[in-house]
């Protein structure tokens, strides 16, 4: 399977003005590849992407706007049109529902001012040297902090720069790794708002204190941005704040997350998790909730982590009133309030912790979705 790993890269000011220069021109090649492809759209032609790369590259260089394309390497610019080509088939896939999961938008023109810019690079356009130092073509040879080693051979890289002002280099690995020895245990898990999650074993992961703190930190220094003048260079100096700001809480999070995630794939064969759509949540009421972005970071990590090590994972729709349904007799016990922790079942006597019930109610649900893993809905209405 393939996986990413990434480091922190430290360029010279020289590197930082030939990568600058390649970000521009990958940009530039990307936005080309849209517009063609558009106009070749709404004039009903149907283009290959061999005619496309060729306008926005070969021919491209020869016209006095486009020469500077020439500075940079070209395989930064043959994949500035790939990338602009798989954006677009994810889209034309996701409309026509080939491309299944989330909804993917029209391919966006990328701008100077976003947030993350990027080039991607092949076999051919770089590589590792003895020193250890990443050598990325056109660019020179990198400095690069390897916190961790490599599993092998990379077949791509993609240098980033942040909004942070940060860069990294990001790449793809196959993985070989051995999966772990079979065990018997497999757990559901219900992601709560009082508790990051509660496990259908009766284990409680509680939030982290940090998610707090950084939310705090991030709603000051955002605060502070919006005090600023525009267009002002303090403005420009508060915006790099927020972006640090931004990036610790992401880096505190994922690190957190991957302990609690190896602990729970360690110990169980197969791993149930609600499907909370959490892009559709984010954009409603939790949307300035850190802890709804811990979720997908979370769930993203078990899935990744179970695929590594030999484990199940299942997202189990979340159709079903889990909190409402007694794990044990299967009886519909009715809406109750989020302040009812613990509720007995008229049905059957059972004496339920609100979450725990609920995470055991995933547990059923997932492994009855597993087995008609063929397809088709699981009806659980009694
Ligand atoms: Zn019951």
């Amino acid at each position: 399977m393939q996986l990413r790993y990434q480091y922190r890269v430290y360029p010279t000011p020289g590197q930082q003005d030939m990568l600058a220069r390649s970000f521009g021109c990958a940009r530039v090649v990307f936005n080309d590849c849209l517009l063609a492809r558009q106009n070749a759209y709404a004039a009903g032609l149907k283009v290959s992407d061999t005619d496309v790369q060729r306008w926005v590259v070969t021919e491209a260089k020869k016209a006095p706007q486009r020469a500077w394309l020439a500075e940079v390497a070209s395989v930064v610019l043959v994949q500035a049109c790939q990338d602009a080509r798989r954006a677009y088939r994810n889209w034309f896939d996701s409309m026509s529902g080939k491309r299944k999961g989330r909804r993917v938008g029209a391919p966006r023109f990328r701008s100077r001012k976003d947030n993350r810019q990027a080039i991607r690079l092949t076999r051919n356009g770089f590589s590792i040297r003895d020193n250890r130092k990443l050598y990325v073509a056109k660019v020179g040879e990198l400095k690069v902090v390897w916190s961790r080693d490599l599993p092998s051979e990379p077949s791509s890289v993609t240098v980033i720069k942040d909004a942070a002002g940060r860069y990294f280099a990001s790449f793809v690995v196959e993985t070989t790794d051995e999966p772990l020895p079979e065990c018997d245990a497999e757990v559901g898990i219900d992601l709560g708002l009082t508790t990051f999650a509660v496990l259908s074993d009766g284990k409680v992961i509680e939030s982290p204190k940090f998610f707090r703190r950084a939310e705090r930190r991030l709603r000051k220094a955002q605060q502070s941005l919006s005090r600023k003048e525009r267009g002002s260079k303090n403005r420009a100096e508060a915006r790099v704040k927020v972006a640090k700001a931004h990036a610790r809480v992401a880096d505190a999070r994922k690190d957190w997350a991957h302990k609690q995630s190896t602990a729970i794939i360690r110990e169980n064969q197969a791993v149930y998790v609600e499907d909370l759509c959490i892009t559709g949540l984010a954009r409603t009421r939790l949307a300035k909730s850190v802890h709804d972005a811990g979720w997908g970071v979370f769930t993203r990590l078990l899935e990744e982590k179970a695929a590594r090590f030999g484990r199940v994972f299942v997202k189990v729709d979340r159709w079903f009133p889990s909190s409402q349904l007694c794990s044990v007799c299967g009886v519909q016990d009715g809406r109750k309030p989020l302040s009812v922790r613990r509720w007995q079942c008229q049905a059957c006597g059972v004496v339920h912790d609100r979450d725990v019930n609920a995470a055991k109610n995933i547990l059923a649900a997932g492994r009855a979705e597993r087995r008609n893993a063929c397809g088709g809905a699981v009806s659980l209405s009694v």
